[in-house]
Order: structure tokens, then C-alpha cells, then sequence
């Protein structure tokens, strides 16, 4: 399959998901998860009208970055302080803040280039010790020492389900993450928004957009197997 029938059929079921969800289909941004494959591949997503890829190492960022124009860049996997500084010109969103002290850097790094730098929080909702994001019980307290910060503007929440999880209980961690994405905006923190949800990858994107995922990362889905 090429990445164009890939595109239309993940286009489709974006679509069908949204309108099960009674929802806007345009109210979910589809994020291309390129990690592992060639420009030449990107430029076919480029050509279908895809804008937004993400890549979960900086350096893919770095090298990948100069040989596109126009598309933008998101940075979905974990992020070593010492990294921040290659990225920070080049990605319109990082979706994988769960600690102070890379929010720190981030911070100290976006205000040398004057940059404010959207950001999502990413949230370890299963608690699985193996994995990034803050625990759910700290992602409000995480949320107001960042809201602090000059030079970071915090957009939303991110979250990766558990692998074995079939389609209810990635329905039920997902709404766990929308719910307290709605319990932060009551608390009206300024320079915190909750409007983006990223949730969702290619074997449960439609569950992520039935409890309210505004951002999906699909990799496989549209570039094939890795
Ligand atoms: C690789 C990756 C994806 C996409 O995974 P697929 O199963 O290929 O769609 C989404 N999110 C993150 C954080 C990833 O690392």
C-alpha cells in the first residue's frame, strides 16, 4: 500500500470515529509519526496534505528538519535535558514534559532564542513503572510551577496507553485522561490551556478519539511497519 492509500483509509477512520463520537472530524489533528523512515516517504505524506510529523528522537528532528520545508514538528518521545538545545528552533510542539527540570531547560533554552514554546504534559495514567509521564496524582502540581515560566506555554495533555489493553480499557484510560484535563481548566491557571488531547496511536486511535483526543499519532498506520 502505498502512503497515499494509507493517508485515504486513516483519513476514513478518523472520520468514522469522530462521527461516532458525534464530534468534528476537523477538530482532531492527524500527526504522522515518521520516526524511523525516510524523507523521501515524508514528502509523499507532504504531497497528500499532511502537515504535522512527529519523531520521538531530536536527532531525527535535527537531520530531517533541513530537507523539509514547510511542515511542522513534533516531538513525541522522551526527551534528555541535554537534547533540548538541538530542538528547540525547530518543533512546534513537545508532547513529552513530565518532570520540572526538563521544563527548566526548556525554558532557559526557549528564552535564549526568544521563543515561547508550547508544550504538553505527558501523564503516566497506569502507573506502569516503565513508563514516561508524571503520575496522575502530580500533573496539577507539575502544571502550576510550569505555568511560572516566561517562556513555555502549556497546551495540553499527553498520554500513551498500555499495550495489552483492548478497546474498553483504552476507552477508560483515555477518558481518564480527559477527565482531568477538564478538572485543570476549572482551575483556570494562567498560561495553561487543555485544549489539545494527544492520545491515541495506530491500535487504538478510534477509542483515544471517542473519549475526546484531539491529536492523534499515527506511525504505522501510515508509513507501514517499522
Ligand atoms: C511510535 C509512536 C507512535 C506511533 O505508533 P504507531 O503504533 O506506529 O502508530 C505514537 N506515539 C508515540 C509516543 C510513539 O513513540
Amino acid at each position: 500500500m502505498s502512503v497515499k492509500e494509507n493517508l485515504d483509509a486513516v483519513t476514513e477512520r478518523i472520520k468514522d470515529a469522530s462521527i461516532k463520537a458525534g464530534r468534528n472530524p476537523e477538530d482532531i489533528t492527524l500527526i504522522a509519526v515518521s520516526k524511523t523512515k525516510p524523507v523521501e516517504l515524508i514528502k509523499e505524506a507532504v504531497a497528500q496534505g499532511v502537515t504535522h510529523f512527529g519523531e520521538n528522537r531530536p536527532q531525527e528532528i535535527v537531520e530531517k528538519y533541513s530537507q523539509i520545508d514547510g511542515v511542522k514538528w513534533h516531538l513525541i518521545g522522551q526527551l534528555q535535558k541535554n537534547k533540548v538545545r538541538h530542538i528547540i528552533d525547530k518543533v512546534e510542539l513537545i508532547h513529552s514534559v513530565d518532570s520540572l527540570s526538563l521544563a527548566e531547560e526548556i525554558q532557559k533554552r526557549a528564552s535564549v532564542i526568544d521563543k515561547v514554546q508550547d508544550i504538553l504534559i505527558q501523564v503516566n495514567i497506569s502507573g506502569e513503572e516503565t513508563k514516561s509521564g508524571v503520575a496522575k496524582e502530580e500533573v496539577i502540581n507539575l502544571c502550576r510551577q510550569i505555568s511560572c515560566f516566561s517562556h513555555i506555554r502549556i497546551k495540553g495533555l499527553m498520554t500513551i496507553s498500555v499495550k495489552d489493553y483492548g478497546e474498553n480499557e483504552n476507552i477508560a484510560l483515555f477518558k481518564e485522561l480527559w477527565n482531568i484535563s477538564r478538572e485543570i481548566e476549572k482551575l483556570n491557571i494562567p498560561n495553561v490551556s487543555m485544549k489539545e488531547l494527544s492520545m491515541g496511536m495506530t491500535h487504538d486511535f478510534e477509542e483515544a478519539i471517542l473519549a475526546g483526543a484531539t491529536m492523534v499519532r499515527i506511525g504505522t498506520a501510515v508509513f507501514g511497519g517499522r
